[in-house]
């Protein structure tokens, strides 16, 4: 069997990145912090490990506000890319809207369920999580909780 190669790249073309083999997981973000970084009601973020990443052109410039969650982008044309999450130890999540083939990438679960805002209506049947879908380590907290200056 052929490994599964997918390609992402920003809006500008800057950016671009590989990602082989099969995702950890695939999940609807309805966070508020998440909304305003990206500027969208909500995103899907793909979970890989940070070894099936590597990007192929240019470096993505970084943010972070909130301890431990590292937010990244192209500085040209400020496409979101990814981020990271100390909590969560050797993964890198990647925006859905980053990825060359988005529609091969269906969520598997929400996450932030009590975050979404009140218009929008979801007639899957995928689990509604109360926060992230993914055991963090402890020492980071909860996102849906902390709060950043
Ligand atoms: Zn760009």
């Amino acid at each position: 069997m052929t490994e599964r190669i997918e390609t992402g790249a920003c809006f500008c073309g800057a950016i671009a990145a590989e990602l082989r083999g099969e995702p950890i997981w695939i999940v609807y973000d309805h966070d508020d912090d998440c909304r305003r970084a990206i500027g969208s009601p909500l995103t899907v973020w793909i979970g890989y490990r940070s070894d099936q990443l590597r990007f192929t052109r240019g470096t993505p410039k970084t943010f972070s506000k909130t301890r431990g969650i590292e937010r990244s982008f192209c500085a040209d044309c400020g496409t979101s890319i990814g981020y990271c999450d100390a909590g969560l130890p050797g993964e890198v999540h990647l925006c859905i809207g980053f990825m060359d083939h988005p529609e091969r990438f269906p969520p598997q679960a929400h996450s932030f369920w009590p975050l979404k805002l009140p218009w929008v209506e979801m007639a899957d049947t995928l689990p509604r999580l109360d926060a992230t879908s993914r055991r963090r380590a402890a020492a980071f907290g909860d996102p849906a909780t902390r709060k950043c200056g």
